[in-house]
């Protein structure tokens, strides 16, 4: 695989492109706030990209009576991108917290349970990190870090 630089809005917003007819579909509205300055990253985009889906499309699903998911991307101390996918799903009982990410572990009737596994996975291959804060009923909140790498110029 090649790590190639990229901004990392640009492949948040392809990705928000591509999920926009199934968030309507959802009666969800995809909100993205992002710097003005380029968030650039060194990644495999098409993995990134993965790893945006998985997480949206985890929100939308989560979303029964449909809502907003706001998606915020800053720079954190010129040294790492921060992204954050907030959602005001059904939310994720503590309990279920650890769980989830462990491969097959899902609560739907035709889930696989093999997209935050294979989230978790390439973070870690981008030396990033992911955690997640839920709260029964209100909703839930994704969090990556990246590392920022800026170009030289
Ligand atoms: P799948 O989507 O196939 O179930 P995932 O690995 O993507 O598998 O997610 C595992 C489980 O984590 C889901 O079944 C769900 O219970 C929980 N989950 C993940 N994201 C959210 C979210 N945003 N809101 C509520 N639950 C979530
Ligand atoms: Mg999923």
């Amino acid at each position: 695989y090649e790590f190639v630089h990229k901004d990392s809005r640009q492949i948040m917003a392809d990705t928000v492109n591509l999920l926009e007819t199934q968030a309507i579909l959802h009666n969800v509205m995809i909100e993205f706030h992002s710097d003005y300055r380029p968030l650039w990253v060194l990644g495999v985009e098409n993995q990134l990209k993965q790893v945006f889906i998985n997480v949206l499309k985890n929100a939308i699903e989560a979303m029964h009576n449909g809502g907003v998911v706001t998606i915020t991307m800053s720079l954190e101390e010129e040294s790492a991108v921060l992204i954050r996918i907030q959602d005001e799903g059904s939310g994720i009982p503590d309990e279920q917290l650890a769980k989830i990410g462990q491969p097959f572990y899902t609560t739907k009737d035709k889930g696989t349970g093999l997209g935050l596994m294979v989230t978790y996975k390439i973070i870690d291959n981008h030396q990033g990190r992911i955690s997640a804060e839920s709260k029964l009923g209100v909703g839930t909140t994704f969090v990556i870090q990246l590392p920022y790498k800026e170009i030289a110029v």
